[in-house]
């Protein structure tokens, strides 16, 4: 596979976008001598045996074992799914895309084909398609529309461990669907719930007690490194962890390095790029590894170094579980993540950076032993081990649940006895469905069913509450501008600032920056890019990132279609940017905040959210040094380190709100 991928980067093809015309050709031999040698392989046929014996059941193996990429296949090559088609869950994108390729290539055949995947805007499958790999954010919302999921036999819900909210509702829908296909006598569907090490008895519990079968991992011993002392800052902790091992460990050990999101990557690859011009030790590749980078960009990893090139990847907890990267012989675990976290008392939802489970730091010692014996280097003390939970949090229980929610009403499911493993606080439920009541989404909290603008809301893959800002902005005669500002706002990053250059790309920066804050910049950046006929260099010149205005671009020709199905008016603002940015808080009104400091100027301006809490702008908001401070604020994202940082902000009239959202001006004490 790593050679069908950079074949593929070298020809210039976005991996993702040209896929069905890629064509693998690796040798097939090597690779069905490789699927011989995993440990599903020898336990092949009394798998297959159980699997043909039980509608439901459990399977537990170690990462590496060969679950996502062979058992699907070996169910197809029995036929057991008979005429339907076998469907794999993925939490994350780049795990469905990567794997989806890895077994159309052990098949000897092209992804779109016998083997498609399936993400969000984007669907690489096609009518011959009998194994798809998708997301589980996908697999709901096909839920939605067909609640039987009749046009699947077989139902892999792969990585359950993770706990993911879209994973969760859909243990409940495919035993609801289970149990009314039998009932129907409709074709009967299998569900195979896998996982590497998990709380079994839970899961078993939930699924009737439901046969577990377990697999023996294939190993190697990874030798567990501890910090002696605690570290103040795991970002130089890792630097210099990085720089002890290269001088000390042979070139072709490559090494893997859990870091927490983007920005920490970029400036630990900054620093790893400067400190190896005056170290003495072979050749250095960095690749990052991030749900937001471009899929083309993740596939660097998998391409192979030049022998005697070091390589080290920095990667979030997307590397965790789910994904292979070959040749890794040393983790070096930071021990933290981001996660978005939600205070239901307050509607808050922020990301929060903090210390992992136990069973994590297991995870991630172990992609240190996949292909021979290796170390994993922890940057905490075995005491800060012992004292972290075992598992993680599932999601359900710290997210915002409004667009789930959302999501099952319109899928015809009754929210308060759905069935769940684990049931979010009854606080939570209401704060959800008082948004969405509020969003226009539904009629009643004590009895939600959906309106027409709620059943709309519902057929754009995005959150409701930036499907609200689609449907409200023929109001605003702003839809051109609204659509372009949501698919911007859906992909990541546009800006490109590398640190070694942070001065010139800021000053590039400001021609586009708007007085009225990020927004209506971002909507700058993106209708310039679209008038610019050499794309990829003017981004070069602009310090844009090329794929991710690309991406947006096609995002927002998927949310264009979805307009036009629903009749929607095309219209456009032009200058009147006011009318864009009320649409905007039409949707996210409850992510405004005011100023408690009248005078100082903005960067030291204290504010305060609707939710009541206190929040500065991020550093590299278009508003950070405005002067005197806007009085009130729009806010896309709240992010928690230190302290807590509003992102992606534009300065709004206070008195907006009243008109915009009542219900919710009503109801929010630090309006008022
Ligand atoms: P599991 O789901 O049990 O964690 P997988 O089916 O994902 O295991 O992978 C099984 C094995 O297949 C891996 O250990 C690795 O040897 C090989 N493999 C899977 N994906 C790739 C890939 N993209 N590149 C190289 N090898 C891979
Ligand atoms: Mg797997």
């Amino acid at each position: 596979l790593s050679d069908s991928i950079s074949n593929c980067l070298q020809n210039g093809h976005e991996v993702s976008k040209n896929i069905e015309t890629h064509v693998v050709k690796k040798n097939s031999d090597d690779l069905q001598e490789a699927r011989r040698k995993l440990p599903v392989f020898m336990v092949r046929g009394r798998l297959l045996e159980e699997i043909r014996k039980n509608n439901t059941m459990i399977i537990i193996g170690e990462t590496g074992s060969g679950k996502t990429t062979q058992i699907p296949q070996m169910i197809h090559e029995q036929r057991l799914e008979g005429t339907g088609l076998i469907v794999v869950t993925q939490p994350r994108r780049v795990a469905a895309i990567t794997i989806a390729l890895r077994v159309a290539a052990e098949m000897n055949t092209e992804v779109g084909n016998i083997v498609g995947y399936s993400v969000r805007f984007e669907d690489v499958t096609s009518p011959r398609t009998k194994v798809k790999y998708l997301t589980d954010g996908m697999l709901l919302r096909e839920a939605i529309l067909d609640p039987l999921l009749s046009k699947y036999s077989v139902i892999i819900l792969d990585e359950a461990h993770e706990r993911t909210v879209s994973t969760d509702i859909l243990f409940g829908i495919v035993k609801l669907a289970q149990k009314e296909r039998n009932e129907k006598t409709i074709n009967p569907l299998k569900v195979i719930v896998m996982s590497a090490t998990m709380d079994v008895d839970t899961f078993r519990n939930y699924f009737d007690s439901c046969p577990v079968i377990y697999l023996e991992g294939r190993t190697h011993p990874v030798t567990i490194y501890h910090s002696k002392t605690k570290q103040e800052d795991y970002q130089y902790a890792a630097v210099c962890t990085i720089f002890q091992l290269h001088t000390t460990t042979p070139a072709d050990d490559d090494f893997l390095v859990f870091l927490t999101g983007q920005e920490e990557i970029e400036a630990v690859m900054y620093n790893i790029k400067q400190i190896a011009k005056e170290t003495t030790g072979p050749p250095i590749r960095v690749c990052p590894l991030y749900a937001g980078l471009p899929p083309a960009q993740q596939m660097q990893v998998w391409k192979e170094t030049p022998p005697g090139t070091r390589k080290i990847v920095l990667a979030t907890n997307i590397a965790e579980a789910s994904v292979t990267i070959p040749r890794i012989k040393c983790v070096i675990d930071t021990g933290v993540v981001k996660e978005r976290s939600w205070c239901s008392a307050t509607g808050a939802e922020r990301l929060v950076v903090r210390s992992g489970s136990q069973a994590a730091g297991w995870q991630r010692a172990g992609r240190a032993g996949r292909t021979a014996p290796g170390a994993a280097y922890r940057l905490y003390t075995a005491q800060q081990f012992n004292t972290r939970p075992l598992h993680p949090t599932p999601e359900i229980l710290r997210c915002p649940l409004a667009p789930t929610i959302l999501l099952l009403i319109a899928a015809g499911v009754e929210p308060s006895t759905f069935p769940l493993i684990d049931s979010p606080p009854r606080d939570s439920v209401t704060a959800s469905l008082t948004l969405l009541k509020e969003l226009g989404a539904i009629d009643s909290v004590e009895n939600p069913k959906l309106t027409v603008l709620g059943r709309k809301m519902s057929s754009f893959p995005i959150d409701p509450k930036y499907s609200k800002v689609l449907l409200s902005a023929p109001e605003y005669g702003c839809l051109e501008e609204a659509l372009s500002l949501v698919a911007v706002l859906s992909s990541e990053n546009i800006f490109y600032t590398p640190m070694h250059k942070r001065e010139e790309a800021l000053k590039v920066k400001r021609k586009f920056i708007s007085p009225t804050g990020d927004h209506i910049t971002l909507l700058n950046v993106f209708k310039a890019f679209c008038k610019a006929t050499l794309k990829k260099q003017w981004c070069k010149e602009n310090y844009l990132n090329h794929r991710n205005l690309t991406y947006a671009y096609e995002v927002r020709q998927q949310l264009l279609a979805i307009c036009q199905r629903l009749n929607l008016t095309l219209s456009s603002c032009g200058s009147a940017t006011d009318q864009l940015l009320k649409c905007l808080l039409s949707g996210l009104f409850s992510n405004c905040a005011w100023s408690r400091s009248a005078g100082v100027a903005g960067g030291g301006a204290r504010y305060v959210t609707g939710a009541g809490g206190a929040a500065s702008l991020h550093p590299a908001a278009a508003l950070h040094a405005a002067s005197p401070p806007p009085p009130a604020l729009l806010y896309t994202e709240l992010l928690h380190t230190r302290r807590t940082y509003m992102i992606t902000v534009s300065a709004i009239q206070p008195h907006w709100l009243q008109q915009v959202a009542p219900d919710y001006a009503r109801r929010c004490r630090a309006y008022r």
